[in-house]
C-alpha cells in the first residue's frame, strides 16, 4: 500500500501555523498587505487570482487587485509596480503570469522590489536561492519542501530526480532538494534514456506539464513521487489509460498530473495525487511569503 499525501493536510497546517503571525502583525501596526496585479482576463488566471484573493481573507492578509487591460504597455505596467513598490501598506506584489506578448515580462519581474517579490523570481532572489541565503522562495517547490517534512520523508543522502527545468517549479525544487542534501539529477526534453534516469529517484518530482507521461516504467520501487503536473484531458482513450473515463464522462474532462496515477499507486511507497497534492500547498506559501515579507518590512 502506498501513502497518499495529503496536500489539503498540508496547507490547513500551514496556515494555521500562520494565523497568529498574522495577528500579531495586525495587532502591532496593521494586517499584511498583498497586492495582485491580473493584466487582461486570461480564464484560467482568474480563477488562479480568485483563489489566492479567498486565501487572503480567510487569514486577515489585505489584498488589493489590480486589472489593467490586456492592452497595457509594459511602460504603464511598470508604472503601476514602481507605485506599489513605494506604498508602505503593501508588503508583498505578485503579477499574475502568463503577461500578454507586447510585455517584456522579464522587465516587469524586475521591476518588483526584491523585498516584496512574494513569488521570488527577481533575480535576486534567485541568487539568494542557488546561494542558500534567506528570502522569498517560489511558492510550489516552496510547499514541495514542506510537504516531505511535515511527513517526516527524509532527504538528505537520497537519490532525487526532478524532470522539468523551469524557472517556476524545475530549478528552484532542484536547488532546494541539493539545500537539503539530496543527490540531485535534473531531466527535461533533450534527457537520453529518461525512463532509466527516473528509475534512479528515490524522490521523483515530475513537472513537465505532459498528462501522465510517467509510466510505471519511469518509478522506481518503493520511490516518494512528487506529481507537480495539471493537466486536462477530454480524451476518451487517455482517461481509460488512467483510470479515469468515469470522471470524464462525468464531468466532460479530467484533471491529470505528470504520472500515471495506477502506477504511481503501483510502484510508489508515498504520493502525491492531482487534484489534492501539490495543488493546494502553492498558495498556502504565498500566503507564507507575504507574512515573512510583512514581519520583515
Ligand atoms: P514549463 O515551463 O512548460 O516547463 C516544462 C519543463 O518540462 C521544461 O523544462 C521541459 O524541458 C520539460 N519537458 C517537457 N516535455 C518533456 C519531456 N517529454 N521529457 C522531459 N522533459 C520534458 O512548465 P512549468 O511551468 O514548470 O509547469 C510544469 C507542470 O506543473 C505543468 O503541468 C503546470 O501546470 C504544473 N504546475 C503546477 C503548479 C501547482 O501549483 N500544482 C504550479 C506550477 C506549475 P525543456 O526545458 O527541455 O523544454
Amino acid at each position: 500500500m502506498s501513502l497518499v499525501l495529503d496536500g489539503n493536510l498540508v496547507r490547513d497546517q500551514i496556515l494555521r501555523d500562520l494565523a497568529p503571525r498574522v495577528a500579531a502583525l495586525a495587532a502591532s501596526s496593521r494586517p499584511p498587505g498583498l497586492a495582485v496585479v491580473l493584466v487582461g482576463d486570461d480564464p484560467g488566471s482568474q480563477i488562479y487570482v480568485r483563489n489566492k484573493v479567498k486565501a487572503c481573507a480567510e487569514l486577515g492578509i489585505a489584498s488589493e487587485t489590480f486589472r489593467p487591460p490586456a492592452s497595457i504597455s509594459t511602460d504603464e505596467l511598470l508604472a503601476i509596480i514602481e507605485g506599489l513598490n513605494r506604498r508602505p501598506d503593501i508588503d508583498g506584489i505578485l503579477v499574475q503570469l502568463p503577461l500578454p506578448p507586447q510585455v517584456d515580462t522579464r522587465r516587469v519581474l524586475l521591476a518588483v522590489a526584491p523585498q516584496k517579490d512574494v513569488d521570488g523570481f527577481h533575480p535576486m532572489n534567485v541568487g539568494n536561492l542557488v546561494a542558500g541565503r534567506p528570502g522569498p522562495r517560489p511558492c510550489t517547490p516552496a510547499g514541495i519542501m514542506e510537504l516531505l517534512k511535515q511527513y517526516e520523508i527524509p532527504v538528505a543522502g537520497k537519490r532525487a530526480v526532478v524532470v522539468g527545468r523551469s524557472d517556476i517549479v524545475g530549478k528552484p525544487m532542484a536547488l532546494l532538494l541539493l539545500h537539503a542534501h539530496a543527490t540531485v539529477t535534473i531531466c527535461h526534453s533533450r534527457t537520453v534514456d529518461l525512463p532509466a534516469v527516473c528509475r534512479e529517484g528515490e524522490i521523483l518530482v515530475a513537472a513537465m506539464g505532459r498528462p501522465a507521461m510517467l509510466t510505471a516504467d519511469y518509478i522506481r520501487p518503493g520511490a516518494v513521487v512528487i506529481d507537480v503536473g495539471m493537466n486536462r484531458i477530454t480524451d476518451l482513450a487517455e482517461a481509460a489509460r488512467i483510470g479515469r473515463v468515469a470522471t470524464l464522462e462525468r464531468r466532460g474532462s479530467v484533471l491529470v498530473g505528470d504520472v500515471d496515477p495506477l502506477a504511481m499507486q503501483e510502484k510508489a511507497s508515498a504520493y502525491t495525487p492531482v487534484p489534492g497534492g501539490v495543488g493546494p500547498l502553492t498558495i498556502a506559501m504565498l500566503m507564507a511569503n507575504t507574512v515573512s515579507a510583512a514581519e520583515a518590512a
